[in-house]
């Protein structure tokens, strides 16, 4: 056996973390003496990568299986306590298979697309802007469905909003002051720099908005925010959900990728003088990204919830087109009001995205369009869908997939993304998500929610 020198006398832990191809984030803790900066690494199976949402299991076609073991190796550099987690701490792992980056790791994969367009003098900074509900358990419901209350038995959704007020309603704020002060104590306490607040316009619904970094350190941090709105919410009594779509008519959940172009330590994204006032290589970027949206949709809104959000007028993109300033659009380009344009935000992302995979594709989609020197089409500064079927004809205006089924199928075909991901990553994800899709499709939409309530 081997012998260790922990002292025995604190239930010390470093958690070691991995988040899968169904996006699930998950951790192995090493028990420590005390939390420093010492390597730790943990076993796991080549097969996580192979498990989808519903049950932990391998599904088939993934071309994992449970024999054979991958090395989780902690990123120290990323060693935070965990503030409400007393004795717990954290770090992110890569996934290290016979000393080399696995090619099934989801952080080795961004890490490959941050270095392919280092490669091209650049630099992509982001940050995931969450949108979350706060639930609470809907008694009535669950009365029914235990057979209490004598009233029909019904699969009804056991949760409903913690509340009912409206978009950044004043009143909202002071409902939930304790509980988004309780987050944001405990976000800037991992070092998160926080930005804005405002209850968003569903019911329950909010946004905090954190400030963009590195693409590494974004991806790391949404993991962070994920990890931490859950479980402070849970310490309240309550449930938070990132799912895209939780109630049929309320506002879904986005999680809009933002993203800007760095070129040393300067952002290059605007150029005065250019057509739309992007620079060349900004343009080439952003065209590239637009172009590769309906295969990257498997990627970036990758459950089949994901697609009862991106509906038109709704505020999530379901037009494959870009805009300045245009909420209706899947690429909005903020232009400031002096005419600046530091970045720009991809629509079509929820927080059922894998941050790795989903920065990743995203990253190597630009990249093509850097590469292939893509231009842009004409911006649409309107809501697209009072655009008539002729306009849209003739300006090219196309809808984006309405069902992972199209986005999985568009993904399939697309060669530059694919290699981008490599064979086996690519082969593992697919065969996960065909493998979701067949499961929650025959799942009634409240029962799907209940599946995934606790996942994300
Ligand atoms: N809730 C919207 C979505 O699903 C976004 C609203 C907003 O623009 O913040 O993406
Ligand atoms: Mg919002």
């Amino acid at each position: 056996m081997k012998e260790n020198n922990i002292s025995n006398s604190k239930p010390c832990f470093i958690r070691v973390l991995w988040c899968d191809n169904a996006n699930i984030i998950r951790a192995k803790a090493v028990r420590v003496d005390e939390i420093k900066d010492q390597e730790v690494s943990v076993g796991i199976s080549r097969a996580q990568q192979g498990v989808p949402v519903m049950y932990d299991g391998v599904v088939a076609g993934c071309g994992l299986d449970p024999v054979g073991e991958i090395n989780l190796k902690g990123d120290m550099s990323t060693l935070t306590p965990i503030p409400y987690a007393p004795g717990h701490a954290r770090v992110m792992g890569d996934m290290f298979h016979e000393g080399k980056v696995w090619d099934n790791c989801p952080r080795g994969f961004l890490k490959k697309m941050i270095t392919a367009i280092q490669e091209e003098g650049l630099n992509v900074k982001a940050a995931f802007e969450n949108e979350f509900y706060l639930l609470k358990p809907d008694d009535e419901k669950r009365d029914n469905k235990n057979g209490r209350n004598n009233k029909k038995n019904i699969n009804g959704v056991s949760i409903k909003p913690s509340e009912f007020t409206s978009f950044a309603s004043t009143y909202s704020m002071d409902l939930n002051q304790h509980i988004i002060s309780d987050i944001v104590e405990a976000l800037i306490a991992q070092n998160i720099v926080v930005q804005q607040y405002y209850p968003e316009s569903g019911p329950g619904q909010h946004e905090i908005t954190i400030m963009y970094s590195d693409a590494l350190s974004a991806a790391d941090n949404q993991i962070v925010y994920r990890e931490t709105v859950k479980a402070i919410a849970s310490k309240h009594g309550l449930k938070a959900s990132f799912i895209p779509k939780i109630f049929p008519d309320t506002a879904g959940n986005g999680c809009h990728l933002h993203l800007s172009l760095w070129q040393d330590d300067e952002n290059i994204l605007h150029d005065s003088k250019a057509d739309y006032g992007l620079s060349e290589v900004g343009e080439q970027f952003i065209a590239g990204i637009l172009y590769h949206l309906p295969s990257l949709a498997a990627i970036t809104t990758p459950i089949p919830r994901s697609y009862r959000r991106i509906r038109p007028q709704m505020w999530s993109g379901a037009f494959q087109v870009w805009g300045f300033n245009n909420r209706e659009a899947a690429i909005r380009v903020i232009r400031e009001d002096d005419g600046r344009i530091l970045h720009f935000e991809v629509k079509t992302v929820d927080a059922s995205a894998n941050p790795y995979l989903a920065l990743g594709v995203v990253i190597s989609a630009g990249l093509d369009g850097i590469r292939k020197k893509m231009e842009l089409p004409h911006p649409i500064q309107k809501d697209p869908a009072n655009l008539s079927a002729a306009e849209m004809e003739e300006m090219g205006v196309k809808l984006l997939p309405s069902s992972l089924k199209e986005a999985l199928a568009n993904l399939k075909k697309d060669k530059v993304i694919l290699d981008a991901l490599g064979e086996g990553l690519s082969r593992s994800y697919l065969a996960v998500k065909s493998a979701e899709y067949e499961a929650l499709g025959k799942l009634s939409s409240e029962r799907e929610v209940d599946l995934l309530l606790e996942k994300y």
